[in-house]
């Protein structure tokens, strides 16, 4: 099954209501995809009277609102999630798109974003199989949360005077990759939720450039472990939402020494994943995982279960290379073939008690 790619376009901003939108939606002529449209259209910067169509499964238009996206996209997953398939959703695009908004969103109940829809929808679908099966199945849910800043990972639930410079460790177990030492938070209800993920927002690298007054500079990987446990099996799936770091050129950023490293790590990490996806779409021999941190731990195609990518583009002139590439990157994504693999229920009578685990993108029971 391959990566669904859909895009998103965002409303104009305050600041923008006197600009042109000049990236649009359009629907599909072949028939096949009647309804929302699937077509991306722009003009060509080296030629505004030609134009450049990108396909994907699925593009939002500007007025589209966080539950319709919520809604068409994410919630028809939830219950592959409890069926033990993992669940991968990445924002994608430059600085100032509405990666963080689609993501997490904001406070009010309208605009709250994919991930506390989510956690919301796993809550609920908890709620029902305990009620269900009269008790007999216990679904509990854990979080870890962790940032991809310069090519170190830093553990989002520790304050930042905790972390250690050099960041954890992340190793290889069978085909999981794993952070090691990483936080892991019981969370039982959406209130824990929201608390647990404001406070570890505030922990996030923000820092300004000349795009984003509140760029966010670092990858964020929030990672939801969803146990189901009957009277003899154990079944672990895993859901991981990343809002990746902005994939603008340096070149129009104005950036200084500082800044210009952290965009060279997300760049050169951005630059990799693109790599991977090439690599993968041609079949070669071998795809370039290990060359940055974030390839590693999204293991695109290799890891199972189900990919989500959502592309945010903003609609200006002002955007309009990076909107470019960042449709040329995310076009090549689409023909990622993910195979589906079953997290197999583990039983009972050889499992001991369950221990932290950090794996990503799939399921590590440690045994005592
Ligand atoms: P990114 O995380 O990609 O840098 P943000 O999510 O911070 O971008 O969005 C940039 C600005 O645009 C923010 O002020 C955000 O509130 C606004 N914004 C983004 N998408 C939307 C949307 N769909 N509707 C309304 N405002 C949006
Ligand atoms: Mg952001």
């Amino acid at each position: 099954m391959s990566v669904r790619v859909i895009a998103r376009i965002r409303p104009l901003l305050k600041h923008e209501l006197d600009k042109d939108s000049i990236v649009t939606a359009e629907s599909s002529t072949d028939g096949d995809c009647k309804g929302r449209p699937t077509i991306v259209r722009l003009p060509n910067p080296k030629n505004p009277a030609e134009s450049f169509s990108f396909q994907f499964n699925s593009v939002f238009e500007q007025d589209a609102t966080q539950q319709e996206i919520f809604d068409a996209e994410i919630s028809p997953t939830v219950k592959h999630l409890f069926n033990g398939f993992d669940l991968s959703i990445f924002a994608h695009g430059c600085t100032g798109t509405g990666k963080t908004h689609t993501m997490r969103g904001g406070k009010a109940l309208a605009d709250r974003g994919v991930i506390p829809r989510l956690l919301s929808a796993i809550f609920r679908r908890c709620k029902k199989i305990e009620k269900d099966s009269s008790g007999a199945t216990q679904v509990t849910v854990r979080l870890e949360y962790f940032e991809i800043y310069c090519e170190r990972v830093y553990d989002l639930f520790e304050p930042p005077e905790k972390r250690t410079p050099s960041g954890l460790p992340i190793r290889d177990n069978n085909r999981k990759t794993v952070v090691v030492g990483l936080t892991e938070k019981p969370c039982a209800t959406l209130k824990d939720f929201e608390q647990l993920y404001d406070q570890a927002n505030i922990n996030r690298s923000t820092s300004a450039t000349k795009l984003n007054a509140h760029s966010s500079r670092s990858h964020a990987v929030l990672g939801v472990k969803v146990t189901q446990t009957t009277e003899t099996t154990i079944r672990v799936s895993r859901a991981s939402c990343i809002d990746l770091a902005g994939s603008e050129d340096n070149r129009r950023t104005d950036n200084s020494t500082e800044r210009l490293k952290e965009s060279n790590a997300i760049n050169s990490s951005l630059f990799t994943l693109a790599n991977c996806v090439d690599a993968i779409n041609s079949k070669a021999p071998r795809i370039p995982y290990r060359e940055s941190k974030l390839t590693r731990i999204l293991s695109l195609g290799q890891n199972g279960g189900r990919t989500i990518m959502i592309l945010n583009l903003a609609p200006t002139r002002a955007y309009h290379l990076d909107t470019v590439s960042s449709l040329s990157f995310a076009s090549r994504t689409k023909k990622i073939e993910v195979s589906e693999i079953e997290n197999d229920p583990i039983y009972r009578t050889m499992a001991k008690p369950l221990a932290a685990t950090s794996s990503i993108g799939g399921t590590t029971i440690n045994r005592q």
